[in-house]
């Protein structure tokens, strides 16, 4: 059977609002199995509207038709639809009675417009809208499209979710006794998405009845399986987390941030930061996560010499020595860190972020990261590759974390980060 998703909006085609609406129910349907073909928008023009919904009704059997149900003249989905479906639009005496009790209930008078909501398409069903005043339709479409089904959604993004949830979703999977589909998201960092996909591709063929995406945002790449069989999905969790070895941190698509927060909140350990060329995007990641207060205590930016030694009391005569971006200066920034905050882990990140700065010795993209913890102290050094300053301070951000990760979860910390191990295909 073919989906599709219509979402009606000038607004959406001038750039004024980015369409939330697809990806929320493409991720919904796909969890049903109902995968959509097609997703566009349309114009608040009803020959575009019309146009449209004739294409996809002559194209897929199921169409969501996301907007333009409110009273306003521009508001035209319910009339286009109707008149494509061919269902005369009637009066519905229980909907004006709720319009009434609605704009009452808000002790306010209801204007005129608002009644084009109680009208409704012949044979059709109404969607009750908790959190607004247009019900959403669920349009049985007769003549040239026979069969076919128009479902009409309000287009603000609360509207839509509580009605999609509330009545669309048990409609699905009573009508198409859709079964459920199992699905698991595997996060892994470190890894190149070149580099996970040649791992994991031979996994799963053409044909099958697994599947498994990847999709890769800069900080992680996360490997999407699922199954309408809960075993299968397991064998194949089993075999990606087996060669994903030690770069995967989630089975729940979780950020690393989570699960280092997660893991740090579950043993009552502290942590604090103090970093050098991410500028505090270390501490702006663990402080995003709810709950920050329980295990962060603090970050500093000691993004100059004078700042290293003041604060972190950092030896001049090593910055004089190794540079400030060197192996010597991250473990002293850890251990200065250490003594002043007495925090359980201290981790450090110093580096050159470019464009300038960089030498042959030291090219930019170098970065050097320490952790003083409760087993003593690990460095750790990475060379991030292509990218623009953004991208490398992005990546140490992520590096640092992946370190402090390592550390909790008990994993070995190379000395190389840029070392991949010996991942393999076998298993
Ligand atoms: P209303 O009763 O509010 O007029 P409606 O069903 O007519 O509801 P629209 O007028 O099309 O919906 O949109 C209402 C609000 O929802 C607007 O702020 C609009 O930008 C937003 N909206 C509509 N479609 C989308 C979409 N696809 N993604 C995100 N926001 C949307």
């Amino acid at each position: 059977m073919k989906v599709e998703i219509v979402t009606v909006g000038t607004e959406l085609l001038s750039g004024h609002k980015r369409d939330a609406h697809t990806a929320y129910l493409g991720r919904h349907l796909h969890a049903l199995g109902l995968d959509p073909s097609y997703a566009t928008s349309v114009s608040d023009d009803a020959d575009d509207i019309r146009t449209l919904l004739r294409t996809a009704l002559s194209r897929s059997e199921l169409v969501f038709v996301c907007g333009g149900l409110g009273p306003t003249l521009d508001d035209i989905s319910r009339e286009v639809s109707a008149e494509v479906a061919a269902c005369p639009l009637a009066e519905d005496p229980a909907l004006v009675s709720h319009l009434r009790q609605l704009f009452a209930s808000l002790r306010r008078s209801m204007p005129a417009n608002n009644l084009r909501q109680a009208q409704v398409p012949k044979g059709a069903t109404v969607l009750q809208n908790p959190v607004g005043s247009a019900p959403g339709l669920i349009i049985f479409c007769e003549a040239e499209f026979a069969g076919r089904i128009l479902i009409l959604l309000p287009g603000p993004p609360k509207e839509l979710h509580s009605m999609f949830e509330a009545e669309v979703l048990p409609w699905l999977h009573k009508k198409f006794s859709a079964p459920i589909l199992y699905t698991r998201s595997i996060m892994t960092w470190g890894l190149a998405e070149s580099a996970v996909d040649d791992l994991v591709k031979d996994l799963v063929v053409d044909g099958d009845t697994r599947t498994l995406a990847m999709l890769a945002n800069g900080t992680h790449v996360e490997l999407r399986l699922s199954s309408t069989d809960p075993a299968i999905l397991t064998a194949l969790e089993t075999k990606v987390l087996s060669r994903m070895g030690d770069y995967a941190f989630s089975t729940e698509g979780k950020l690393l941030e989570e699960v280092v927060a997660e893991l740090l909140i579950s043993a009552g350990l502290s942590v604090a930061v103090a970093e050098s060329c991410t500028g505090g995007r270390l501490a702006s990641k663990l402080t995003a996560i709810a709950g920050s207060s329980k295990f962060f205590k603090e970050g500093l930016v000691t993004y100059s010499d004078e700042s290293k030694t003041d604060l972190l009391e950092v030896p001049p005569y090593v910055i004089k020595r190794s540079g400030a971006v060197s192996k010597d200066t991250a473990l002293a920034m850890a251990v200065g860190l250490a003594r002043k905050s007495g925090c359980d882990f201290c981790l450090s990140v110093t580096g050159i972020a470019g464009p300038d700065g960089g030498s042959e010795e030291k090219p930019v993209g170098l970065v050097h990261f320490a952790l003083a913890g409760p087993n003593g102290i690990a460095h750790q050094q990475f060379q991030f590759g292509l990218g623009d300053r953004a991208q490398i301070q992005a990546r140490a951000a992520q590096a640092g974390l992946f370190m402090l990760y390592r550390a909790l979860a008990g994993i070995s910390i190379p000395e190389d980060g840029n070392d991949r191990g010996s991942l393999s295909k076998a298993s």
